[in-house]
C-alpha cells in the first residue's frame, strides 16, 4: 500500500557502467572524464595470487573509508593507519576525514584542510611504492545546511568525496546503538533519513553516498521488519538517482564485529543496485583506529561478489577506475 509513495523517474544514464559525465558542482574535484582507466590502469592494487594474508588468499585490497587524527574522533595518526593498512594487506587507502557543519557539534571547526593536505603529502612520500594514498573527505549532510556545504568544499581538492547522513528527524543515528529512545518511530526516522539521502544524491557534492542505509547499519534488528515494499521503494528511488548521476554507493563495515552493527550498504541493497544498473561501488571499513583497519572486509567482499560485482571503484582526482577483486 505504501508503494503509492513511489515516484516514477526517468532513468537518464541507467545501465551505463561508468558515468559519461561525472562533473560535480560546487568545486569538488571533478570526475570530468569519461570511463577512465578501466580494469588494469589503476594504481598499484595488484594481488600476488596465492599470497597469504591475515584474511586468506583473497580480499579487497583497497580501503576507501578511513579516519586518522585529522578527524576529531580519529584515534590513530595517519602514519599508524598507513602502517596498519600495509600490515593487513591493503595496497591502496583513501582517508576520508570528517567535515562537520553542525555548529552544535563539539567537533565543528576541527577539520584543518591545510594541515590534512600536508599530512597526505608526507604520507605519500613516506609510503611511496608500498601504499597508494588517496586524499578524501567525508562530509556530514543535512538539507538544513543549505548551500554551505558546496561553498566550503569549493576551494578544496580531493581525490574522493563521500557524503554521509548521520542524523535525521532530530535523531543522531550514530547514537542509536547506545540506546533507542522510547518514543522513536522507526518508520518516520527512515522516511526522513531517505529524504536526506535523496537530497544528498542530487546535490552534486559527493562522489559516493556513505553507508546507505545508516539506520539499518546502526540498529539492524529494528529496521529489518521495516524492509517491506515501502522500504525498497525508497531505497530503489535513491539508487536510481545515484546511477543517473554517476554517484557511487559504499559498502561500509565499521564495527561489524566490535559492536555487532550491520553492513551498509548490505547485500540486499547491493543486489538491487546491481540489477538497476549500478556499477560504481566503493568499499571501506570506516576505521578510526589502527586495530579496526580490516574489520568486516571478508563480509564485504562476500556480499559484493554475491551481488555480482567483480570490481570495486577507486578514485584519483575525482575520476573513477575499477579495481578488480581478482587482479
Ligand atoms: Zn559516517
Ligand atoms: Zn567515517
Amino acid at each position: 500500500m505504501a508503494t503509492r509513495f513511489c515516484v516514477a523517474m526517468s532513468l537518464r544514464g541507467e545501465g551505463a557502467a561508468w558515468p559519461r559525465n561525472g562533473a560535480r558542482r560546487g568545486g569538488v574535484a571533478a570526475a570530468t572524464g569519461h570511463a577512465t582507466r578501466l580494469f588494469g590502469g589503476g594504481p598499484k592494487s595488484k594481488t600476488r595470487r596465492g599470497e597469504a594474508t591475515a584474511f586468506g588468499v583473497s580480499m579487497i585490497r583497497v580501503n576507501y573509508h578511513l579516519h586518522s587524527t585529522y578527524s576529531a574522533d580519529g584515534k590513530g595518526a595517519m602514519p599508524e593507519m598507513c602502517q596498519a593498512a600495509i600490515g593487513a594487506g591493503f595496497t591502496e587507502v583513501c582517508f576520508t576525514e570528517h567535515l562537520d557543519f553542525d555548529r552544535q557539534d563539539k567537533d565543528y571547526g576541527f577539520f584543518d584542510y591545510a594541515a590534512y593536505s600536508a599530512g597526505i603529502e608526507e604520507a605519500r612520500a613516506a609510503y611511496a611504492g608500498r601504499l597508494t594514498i588517496r586524499k578524501g573527505l567525508e562530509f556530514d549532510f543535512r538539507r538544513a545546511y543549505g548551500t554551505e556545504v558546496g561553498e566550503v568544499l569549493a576551494p578544496m581538492e580531493f581525490d574522493f568525496v563521500l557524503g554521509s547522513v548521520h542524523s535525521a528527524a532530530g535523531y543522531a543515528i550514530y547514537r542509536l546503538p547506545d540506546g533507542v529512545p522510547a518514543e522513536l518511530d522507526v518508520r518516520e526516522l527512515l522516511a526522513e533519513y531517505f529524504a536526506e539521502v535523496e537530497a544528498l544524491a542530487a546535490s552534486g557534492w559527493c562522489h559516493a553516498i556513505g553507508h546507505l542505509d545508516y539506520v539499518y547499519k546502526q540498529v539492524p534488528a529494528l529496521v529489518t521488519p521495516q524492509r517491506d515494499a515501502w522500504y525498497w521503494c525508497q531505497v530503489e528511488r535513491i539508487l536510481r538517482r545515484c546511477i543517473a548521476g554517476g554517484v557511487a554507493i559504499e559498502v561500509n563495515t565499521r564495527h561489524m564485529h566490535l559492536r555487532g552493527l550491520g553492513m551498509a550498504a548490505d547485500g540486499e541493497i547491493l543486489k538491487r543496485y546491481r540489477t538497476l544498473g549500478g556499477r560504481l561501488l566503493t568499499a571501506g571499513t570506516d576505521a578510526h583506529r589502527p586495530s579496526d583497519i580490516a574489520d568486516g572486509v571478508a563480509e564485504a567482499e562476500k556480499a559484493i561478489r554475491e551481488a555480482g560485482f567483480t570490481a570495486v571503484t577507486g578514485y584519483e582526482r575525482g575520476r573513477p577506475y575499477a579495481v578488480p577483486l581478482d587482479a
